[in-house]
């Protein structure tokens, strides 16, 4: 049997199902093996790999997950494409596939229950992700605390660009604070729209976190942070002072200047010319001011 991921065989599941796409649940489904080929490669499967994939569509992606790891968990929103996938799947009885949302759904236990309680502790995260919904989903995955060795995924170029960007420049944002926090991140390669069917409106990405062992700066406590780093970049032209004073109130204003000198960071700069350290260091700095 030929791989789901052909037009010729993806057309005819589509139609054997009568399955019509969902624009609004982001359903661009992958047409192109060397594409999967190269997905599933970036995330250096082996014989032991538990995968988790957000979306699995009618498997294309599974499939190739499938053919190297030890068990595939797939997380499907769309009730439509549940018998699809019992059929797509049926010669690959390792994959399990979830229906709910991926925003709802308690992944902690689901990763748990699939995965740890079954020895497979090398897991990495492998999805062409629902674009409207990529930033959740990512922050949700990173903020689960659970061990991922890594994720790959393809997401919107523009956000990738994203990821990995430096302090300065246009795409640096509290995403890429909270990405760079807890992953090393990179842009693995970029995916024409052709590859895709329907085919989406922007260019993609696949993008590789690995995960860190440990956080890329030690923060006295975490959500502050993101509070912070978020606050900073609310209004990207105005100076750090004047968006952390809308934060955090304008009768602090005095008090959170002299903190910034005490971190030693001019109240005068722009949030997004901050690294990870002066975060790190600011939102230290100014925690008396949590919720003062
Ligand atoms: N993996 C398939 C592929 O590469 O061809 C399909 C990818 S398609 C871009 C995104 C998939 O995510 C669709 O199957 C869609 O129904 C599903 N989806 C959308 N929102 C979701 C959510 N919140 N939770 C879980 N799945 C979702």
């Amino acid at each position: 049997m030929k791989d789901i991921a052909t037009i010729q065989r993806t057309k005819s599941i589509l139609e054997r199902h009568g399955f019509s796409f969902k624009k609004s649940l982001g359903q661009n489904f992958l047409i192109d093996l060397n594409i999967l080929n190269k997905i599933v490669d970036a995330a250096e499967l082996g014989e032991a790999s538990g995968v988790l994939e957000i979306g699995p569509g009618i498997g294309s992606l599974t499939e190739q997950s499938a053919k190297r790891a030890k068990k595939v968990v797939a997380l499907e929103i769309d009730q439509r494409l549940l018998p699809i996938l019992e059929d797509t799947m049926s010669p690959y009885p390792h994959v399990h596939v979830i229906h709910g949302d991926a925003l709802e759904l308690d992944i902690q236990s689901i990763v748990e229950r699939e995965f740890f309680s079954q020895g497979i502790e090398d897991i990495s995260v492998v999805a062409n992700l629902p674009y409207y919904v990529t930033t959740p989903i990512i922050m949700r995955l990173l903020e689960s605390q659970i061990k991922f060795r890594s994720l790959v995924m393809m997401i919107q170029k523009e956000v990738a660009e994203r990821i990995g960007a430096k302090p300065g420049t246009k795409a640096y944002g509290s995403l890429s604070i909270a990405i760079q926090y807890y992953a090393e991140a990179n842009v693995s390669f970029i995916v024409p729209k052709s590859v895709f069917m329907p085919a989406p409106n922007v260019d993609s990405a696949v993008i590789t976190l690995k995960m860190r062992p440990k956080p890329a700066v030690d923060v006295k406590d975490e959500a502050f942070f993101f509070e912070i780093a978020r606050a900073s970049f609310a209004q990207r032209r105005k100076t750090i002072l004047n968006n952390l004073t809308n934060h955090l109130g304008k009768d602090k204003k005095m008090e959170i200047e002299r903190l910034l000198g005490e971190a030693e960071i001019d109240p005068k700069r722009r949030g997004e010319t901050l690294s990870l350290e002066e975060f790190a260091r600011l939102a230290d700095t100014i925690l008396p001011l949590k919720n003062s």
